[in-house]
C-alpha cells in the first residue's frame, strides 16, 4: 500500500513516527503550517517555521525515505491577532518556493470579520501564485463553518478545483461535493471521523465521490494517529474494495490535487549523512 498523507504536521512528530509511516507505506506528505499551541508573538517567528518547514523538517523527512512538501499560510485562529497578521505581507515571497504546493491552512475558527479577510486574502493569494488551497473548517458548529467557507469560496478567484475542503463528516460531505471541491478527511484516534465511519461515507456516496476523496492523519501534537492513512486503507480492504480504490484515495487523488501546484517531488531526497546547518539527527558519531 503506497500512502501520501495530505495534512501531517511532523514538526510535532518524532523520528519513531518517521520510521513507522515509513515501514506501513507513506512515502511522500504534505505538512500544512498551522498553530503551535501557544501563540506567536510576531511575524518573524511565522517566518523561521517556514523555514524550518522548508529545511529542517524535508532533511528529516528524507532520512526515512519520505517526500516533504508543505503548505504555508497564516492560520485561521491567529488570523485573530493583530501581532501575527503583518505575516501576510510576507508570505508572496514563501510560496514562490520549490515545496510549496499549497496555501493552507487557512478557514474558519471562529468565524470573526478577521478571519473573513485573511481567509479571502490567502484565496487570493493562492490564485495570484498558481496553488492549491488546503481550507479547514470549524472542529465547532461544522455546518454552518462550511457553509460560509462556501461561499467566500465562490467569490474568490480560485476554482473549486485547487480547494480542498478539509475535515469534513457525514453532515458536510453532501455540500462540498454539490460546490465541486476536493473532499478532506481527517481520521483521528477517538473522536471526530474514525476508520468505519470514513469507510461508511466512501460506500454512501461511492463514484460520486471516490475521485476527489483525500485522507489524512492531521496528526499533530495532540491526541492523534500518523497511521491513521494505513488504517483507513485496511478497513476499505475489509469493507469490500478493491486495492485499486485504496491506491486511489491513499495515493492517487492526493498526487492529482497537489500536482495542480507543479511542484510535487515524489521521490524523496536521498538520506544523507551530511550536516543540515551544522546539524546531523545521527547520536553517536559515525
Ligand atoms: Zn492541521
Amino acid at each position: 500500500m503506497r500512502i501520501f498523507d495530505p495534512h501531517i504536521h511532523m514538526t510535532s512528530r518524532t523520528t519513531d513516527d518517521y520510521t513507522a509511516m515509513h515501514d506501513a507505506g507513506v512515502r511522500a506528505l504534505v505538512e500544512p503550517s498551522f498553530w503551535l499551541g501557544q501563540p506567536r508573538t510576531s511575524p518573524a517567528t511565522f517566518l523561521d517555521y517556514f523555514d524550518s518547514l522548508l529545511g529542517w523538517e524535508p532533511f528529516r523527512a528524507a532520512q526515512h525515505g519520505i517526500a516533504h512538501h508543505c503548505a504555508l499560510a497564516l492560520n485561521p485562529k491567529e488570523a485573530n491577532d493583530p501581532r501575527c497578521t503583518p505575516v501576510l505581507a510576507e508570505l508572496p515571497r514563501y510560496l514562490h518556493k520549490d515545496r510549496v504546493v499549497a496555501v493552507g491552512e487557512i478557514g474558519y475558527d471562529a468565524m470573526t470579520p478577521a478571519e473573513d479577510h485573511a481567509l479571502a486574502a490567502q484565496l487570493q493569494l493562492a490564485a495570484d501564485h498558481g496553488l492549491p488551497a488546503l481550507v479547514h473548517t470549524p472542529h465547532r458548529d461544522k455546518a454552518a463553518g462550511v457553509a460560509r467557507t462556501l461561499d467566500v469560496l465562490r467569490e474568490s478567484d480560485l476554482p473549486p478545483q485547487r480547494v480542498v475542503l478539509d475535515h469534513l463528516n457525514e453532515t458536510t460531505v453532501a455540500a462540498a461535493t454539490d460546490n465541486g471541491v476536493w473532499l478532506g478527511f481527517s481520521v483521528y484516534p477517538d473522536t471526530k471521523m474514525d476508520e468505519a465511519r470514513m469507510v461508511a461515507v466512501l460506500r454512501e456516496y461511492g463514484s460520486a465521490i471516490m475521485d476527489r476523496v483525500l485522507v489524512n492523519s492531521a496528526a499533530d501534537w495532540g491526541r492523534s494517529d500518523p497511521l491513521k492513512t494505513r488504517g483507513t486503507g485496511l478497513a476499505m480492504l475489509a469493507a469490500g474494495f478493491c486495492e485499486d480504490d485504496v491506491d486511489r484515495v491513499l495515493w492517487r487523488n492526493p498526487v492529482a490535487f497537489y500536482a495542480q501546484s507543479g511542484r510535487l517531488e515524489l521521490e524523496p531526497d536521498k538520506p544523507t549523512t551530511d550536516l543540515y546547518q551544522g546539524n546531523s539527527l545521527l547520536r553517536g558519531g559515525s
